[in-house]
């Protein structure tokens, strides 16, 4: 059992200032793992004080030495690289060579990339008479989800600390573990007092706190759609900036030229990343008309591939759900789809034989989705495909615009200048072109109610810092 008991404010650990407590979950049994406090407003304003102290020495520590100290933690968190893959492994279920390459290896590049370009980064330059600086906006709330929880936090804590900001840290009460190893490791490479601070809780009590906190600056959000709208609405009390990273519905375009096999395969591979619980999944699969038996075949031959599995064993392609409100959510979304009339093509709401306690849901595919359905608008969080057809390109890319959301999308062709052209009329903040990779350096983020703002690489630095303008006389 791992009970933590304490939070992480201006560098000591310190007791919660009520006893309440939040159950933290095995995804993979289900069983109770341990505890973390639920915090309140009076924790958050102990941690708020401590990060606004710190900061005035903080933004004025030279850019190499905050880059030493990113450094420093990124070496921390990998000599405990295998103890946190498997922390995160059972937190949020994901089969453990996956986690520890993706959920422990991230968040370790992530911040070893902030301080080499942080070190790059051009803080000022003249225009006219003016010198334009660029400065830290101040004390930052950091708000994150359970999916991938310590890459989400690391998106947010490494450019904002490398930017010269403080931050308060409010991770998610579902998979907190994680956030509690980075403040030991920031401890152990002696980040200065108040510099990184962490407080657990609940979103409408702890989070709310620290959105609406008049000493905090920025609030930079990953999460749902449903609480990046509460944030913005409490955060305009304040007049403080918002970064959202919110939720998708991404679609992937098969063009009539493109090698089915092969986009089937990737699409569905994008789909169950994470069983499905990956912001940017392409869950929805558009193939032509006249591709559709090939494609529903290839689809429903690959999602059979995705054996289930104990998270914790290597051969485990396919991990549980997170949690069991995730469980309930993603099965009544399966149910839905029947209840739409699409064509089941594999899985099912079924409780998967022979996985006691944990929260396994069936890969699932459903074909002939008809567009506007509501398993083709809304964001599922699980692992469940919906292939739609379209009669020709300009269909298809109205049916991938056609959600309320735009973050993610890929394209397919054979013709690569087709496919880009098709990618840029994609209004989705990253599409993938020809299953072009994740690059840790190219801006992350949305268009429409995916949310605002953008994370990763040198974009992601930019939105920590302000701009100020010294007109010289000359
Ligand atoms: P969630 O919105 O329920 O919770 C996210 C965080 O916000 C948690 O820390 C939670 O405690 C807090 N929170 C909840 N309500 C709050 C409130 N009223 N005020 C302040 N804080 C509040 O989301 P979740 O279930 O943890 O995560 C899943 C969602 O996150 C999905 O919609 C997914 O698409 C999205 N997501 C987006 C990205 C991205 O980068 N765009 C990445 C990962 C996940």
């Amino acid at each position: 059992m791992i009970n933590r008991d304490t939070f992480f404010i201006g560098g000591q650990w310190v007791a919660p200032s009520n006893k309440e407590t939040i159950e933290v979950h095995n995804a993979g049994t289900g069983a109770v793992m341990g505890s973390v406090p639920a915090g309140g407003e009076l924790d958050i304003n102990a941690a708020v004080a401590a990060a606004r102290g710190a900061l005035e020495a903080w933004s004025q520590t030279p850019v190499e030495k905050r880059a030493e100290y990113l450094e420093k933690i990124s070496a921390g968190l990998k000599a405990r690289a295998d103890e946190l893959g498997k922390l995160i492994a059972q937190e949020v279920g994901m089969p453990i060579k996956l986690a520890g390459r993706i959920q422990a290896g991230l968040p370790i590049a992530n911040f070893a990339n902030y301080a080499k370009l942080v070190k790059g980064f051009k803080f000022e330059e003249t225009v006219g008479n003016s010198v334009v600086v660029r400065e830290p906006v101040g004390v930052v709330g950091a708000i994150t989800p359970w999916n991938y929880p310590l890459h989400q936090i690391t998106l947010k804590v490494a450019p904002a600390l490398a930017a010269g900001c403080t931050v308060v840290l409010k991770p998610s009460e579902v998979a907190p573990f994680n956030a509690f190893l980075l403040a030991e490791v920031a401890e152990s490479v002696g980040l200065p007092k108040g510099v990184f601070n962490l407080v657990t809780g609940l979103g409408p009590t702890a989070g709310e706190a620290l959105v609406k906190h008049p000493e905090v600056d920025m609030i930079s959000f990953t999460g749902s759609t449903r609480a990046g709208k509460r944030i913005s609405e409490l955060a305009a009390q304040t007049v403080k900036r918002v970064a959202l990273e919110l939720g998708g519905k991404s679609a992937s375009v098969i063009l009539d030229d493109a090698d089915i096999a092969s986009a089937v395969k990737a699409t569905v591979n994008g789909c169950y990343l994470n069983s499905g619980q990956t912001c940017t999944a392409l869950t929805r699969m558009l193939v032509p008309e006249s591709k559709y038996d090939e494609a529903a075949k290839a689809a429903a031959e690959v999602a059979k591939g995705f054996t289930l599995g104990d998270p914790l064993s290597e051969s485990t392609k396919l991990g549980p759900l997170t949690s069991a409100a995730q469980l309930e959510r993603v099965r009544r979304y399966i149910k839905k789809g029947l209840e739409e009339g699409a064509e089941l093509l594999a899985g099912g709401p079924e409780t998967p034989e022979g996985l006691p306690g944990g929260y396994f849901v069936k890969p699932t595919v459903f074909g002939k989705v008809k567009p506007g359905s509501t398993i083709e608008q809304e964001e599922i969080f699980g692992p469940v495909l919906s292939i739609i057809t379209y009669k020709d390109e300009d269909e298809a890319i109205r049916i991938a615009n056609d959600t309320p959301y735009g973050l993610a999308g890929a394209v397919w062709s054979k013709d690569e200048a087709r496919a880009q052209k098709v990618a840029r009329r994609i209004r989705a903040g990253q599409v993938d072109v020809n299953g072009g990779a994740f690059n840790m350096n190219a801006p992350f983020g949305g268009f429409k109610q995916s949310g605002h703002g953008r994370e990763a690489g040198v974009y992601g630095l930019e939105e920590f810092l302000e701009y100020k303008s010294l007109q010289l006389k000359g």
